[in-house]
């Protein structure tokens, strides 16, 4: 086969975004935001673009934001990152994954993803000739089987991917999860790529464990973040990594001939609107309020939710309301009843079918409730 990624089909939130579209109907899929942006980021975008500020940036980003990002990490993780020379801007997290993936992953590296997984990990590592090794979370509650992921590792293992919070179950890292991967990865050839696009969604007083917090693994370790989920803005593609000088110097070679840089005008903006950490600090309370309205108004119906403690996402089980695959399952409530959702078995590669659907609560509360009372007639 000529070409690199023969069974990779178009992405199932794009699949479901499209229908609910099609057919009118409430979009709980895809997960993004259908609330406005902070106008004040908007005004800052649009001063910087009449100041001028319209040309090529400079290839790790603008240099303030560089650092502004670098101060907000350190001073929340207690580390000491430098802007300068370990943060690179990216078009979304989505590019700092695949960069950090290309500049690792030779043919025949084996890359421990674990399942359910979001979807753009895999094709990341085919691209490159890798091997994804896929290690399933363990139910109920999605966590991480160490003792597998050791049965697993060979001396091919290069790279482990985590997401903490977690897309799609909800669940998130402990720092026993943190140590168990720090004795992994300590004296060992094996690199981390955490995604941690969700970092400031986060409930229940839960604190977000950052691999930013581990020195041991981030030796070898690659964080990714996104303003797109922080600040409500998908659409604008401005994510970033953070990794070791060394790392990060790599990363840099692969995003050079991608992108080569990130919008300038949003990066400015985007570099001032940090200055205050109200404008991120907010968030955790906001999404934990969309979740218990979306739980309080779904509370009647015969779904069964898990626990969700962190990202936008809500799952719910269906088991013993419909004899249906998820994903028929999915076609038809967005057909018949105009709710659309996420079937859970996309984010399996054997498509195992827990008869669970994914629900995303980024969204205003008059759409929320509106979704619910659909959930509530079935
Ligand atoms: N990782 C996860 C787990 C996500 O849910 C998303 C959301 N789209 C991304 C990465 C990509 O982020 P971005 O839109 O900034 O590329
Ligand atoms: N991360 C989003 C989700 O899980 C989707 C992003 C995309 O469509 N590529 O729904």
């Amino acid at each position: 086969m000529i070409y690199k990624l023969p069974n990779t089909g178009t992405s199932i939130f794009t699949i479901m975004s499209k229908m609910a579209l099609d057919y009118n109907a409430i979009n709980l899929s895809q997960g993004f935001p259908d609330f406005e942006v902070s106008p004040e980021v908007i005004s800052l975008i649009n001063k910087h673009m009449m100041g001028g500020r319209n040309q090529y940036a400079p290839m790790p980003g603008v240099p303030v934001l560089l650092e502004r990002i670098a101060s907000k990490v350190n001073g929340i993780h207690g580390c000491k990152y430098d802007g300068l020379s370990e943060v690179t801007v990216t078009a979304g997290a989505t590019e700092s994954i695949y960069s950090a993936i290309t500049m690792l992953v030779h043919p025949g590296d084996e890359v421990i993803i674990f399942e359910p997984a979001y979807d753009s990990y895999e094709p990341n590592v085919l691209i490159n000739g890798g091997v994804p090794v896929r290690i399933k979370l363990r139910l109920p509650d999605f966590s991480i089987p160490w003792d597998e992921v050791r049965q697993k590792i060979t001396n091919k293992t290069r790279l482990i991917v985590i997401n903490s919070p977690h897309n799609p179950t909800g669940s998130a890292l402990s720092k026993e999860d943190m140590l168990e991967l720090s004795s992994i990865v300590t004296n060992s050839e094996i690199y981390v790529l955490s995604d941690e696009v969700y970092e400031h969604i986060i409930f229940d007083g839960l604190v977000h464990e950052s691999i930013l917090k581990y020195p041991e693994i981030m030796e070898k370790g690659i964080c990714v973040s996104s303003f797109g989920k922080t600040f409500h803005a998908t659409g604008w593609k401005i994510g970033y990594s953070v990794a070791p000088r060394h790392l990060t110097e790599e990363i840099r070679k692969i995003h050079q001939f991608v992108t080569f840089s990130v919008n300038t005008p949003i990066q400015w903006a985007f570099a001032e609107f940090l200055e205050n950490p109200e404008n991120y600090k907010h968030v955790p309370a906001m999404f934990q309020n969309k979740r218990d309205l979306f739980l309080e108004h779904t509370k009647n119906s015969r779904f069964k939710p898990f626990p969700s403690y962190g990202t936008y996402f809500q799952l719910m089980s269906y088991e013993g309301m419909y004899d249906l695959g998820d994903y028929e399952l999915a076609q038809k409530l967005t057909k018949e009843s105009g709710l659309a959702s996420i079937p859970m078995s996309f984010f399996y590669k054997d498509r195992q079918d827990d008869h669970i659907l994914r629900f995303c609560f980024a969204k205003s509360d008059e759409t929320l409730e509106k979704g619910a009372e659909i959930c509530c007639k079935l």
